[in-house]
């Protein structure tokens, strides 16, 4: 399960290790309610923090003293919120400082939440195909149109796709065998990969194929 490390900045910068591991795929909210929880556990807290509630949409939110009036504004609907609790010491930076089931996709240390959940949803419903059109350039809607339109499958090697597309085309029916069996399928392949195809090596090196329009 794609999952993140979150280490809180004030104990990292005291010379303290202080964070944890939080799954990724759960929503934006969940994922930041269990930072905030961790920021709230920090031996150097630098902010005192509230947190409200809205009574018409019900979301919660939380703000650092000194409170305003806006403060008291729901981000949602701009309804109105209650201060729930009292302010409480918390530290107010973190950065992730690990990846775990994100293959080579690389999203820094201060991507937005919303940057890591997508990606991480991105993975646990499509697998290592779309850490690797990530890592190659396209943006999270752009890699899944990629999967739905132009993904072909996982092969061994290149050669069994391309030797099965020419299969499934009919175009071998009228070759005979004493010709057809010497044909270099690796040598198609290599061809076709530089026209027509892009290929990702998977960790398990078997190759993910993917037609190029
Ligand atoms: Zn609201």
């Amino acid at each position: 399960m794609p999952s993140i490390y979150v280490a809180v900045l004030a104990d990292y910068t005291n010379g303290y290790h202080h964070g944890k591991w939080i799954d990724a795929t759960t929503s934006v909210e969940e994922i930041n309610e269990e930072i905030d929880k961790l920021l709230r556990t920090s031996k150097y807290p630098n902010v005192a923090r509230q947190d409200f509630h809205c009574p018409s949409c019900h979301k919660e939110w939380h703000r650092d003293l000194p409170i305003t009036h806006v403060d008291h504004d729901c981000p949602h609907c701009l309804h109105y919120g209650n201060a729930i609790n009292e302010p409480y010491p918390s530290a107010e930076e973190f950065a992730i400082h690990d990846y775990t089931d994100f293959f080579d996709l690389d999203l820094g240390e201060y991507p937005s939440i919303k940057a890591v959940f997508e990606a991480a949803s991105g993975i646990a419903t499509n697998g290592e195909i779309y850490a690797h059109l990530r890592s190659d350039g396209f943006d999270h809607d752009k890699a899944l149109d990629e999967i739905d339109d132009n993904f072909r499958g996982i092969y061994d090697k290149l050669s069994d796709y391309v030797y099965e597309l020419a299969e499934d085309s009919g175009d071998l029916k009228n070759i005979p065998d004493y010709i057809k069996d010497h044909i270099d399928w690796d040598d198609v392949a290599r061809d076709m990969e530089i026209n027509n195809l892009r290929t990702y090596k998977m960790e398990t090196r078997d190759v993910a194929v993917f037609i190029n329009r």
